[in-house]
């Protein structure tokens, strides 16, 4: 740099030669110390800045974390809720089929009284399937609910007209009483009254 050289003091301003400057940003010693304390103080406010500017990333880093939390917590409820669902439906599915299981198997419509249940014995409603019928209307009937006792006890005889050969009267006996209804057994025939 030539002593001619224009400058420009960066503490008051002012522009001088450079042989009359003090150093080359400052034309005097005061004008110096106030450059030195102006870079400081700048420093001092970036630095400042910084910190803030750090913070602020900080909480926004918190933020985002806190929120991508609760996303994936409450995807996960969500997970387990459709798991829960889909499990009460298995449960059901599987209770169905436990049900379906569970129910007495039925006698074969090729098994000679398929009307026969299990465990209650004559069923009028598996009788008219299995016999293709259907029932005559109870106000047909004088009496369509009985309500005497029925005094039929099994073993007992009575006269029967043998359903396969109805000229026929045998003598039938009584296998079963049901409620109002008694079954006995003529030539092996099943004969329900
Ligand atoms: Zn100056």
């Amino acid at each position: 740099m030539r002593e001619d050289d224009i400058l420009c003091c960066g503490g008051c301003g002012c522009y001088g030669m450079a042989g009359e400057f003090f150093t080359t940003e400052a034309c005097s010693s005061p004008c110096q110390s106030r450059i030195v304390q102006k870079n400081r103080e700048k420093e001092k406010k970036e630095r400042e800045l910084a910190v803030q500017k750090q913070r602020r990333e900080a909480r926004k880093r918190e933020k985002e974390a806190k929120e991508a939390l609760e996303k994936q917590q409450e995807q996960e409820l969500r997970r387990q809720q459709r798991q829960q669902q889909q499990q009460m439906e298995d449960d059901d599915d599987q209770e169905a089929e436990q049900q379906q299981q569970n129910a007495k198997p039925r006698l074969p419509y090729d098994s000679p009284h398929p009307w026969l249940d299990v465990d209650k014995g004559f069923s009028w409603s598996r009788y008219l399937e299995c016999t293709n019928s259907r029932a005559a209307p109870s106000k047909l009937f004088h009496e369509a609910y009985p309500t005497a006792k029925n005094t039929f006890r099994v073993g007992m005889k009575l006269e029967a007209i043998d359903p396969e050969h109805p000229a026929l009267i045998c003598v039938g006996s009584v296998v079963q009483v049901q409620g109002k209804h008694s079954s006995s057994i003529i030539n092996n025939a099943f004969v329900y009254i």
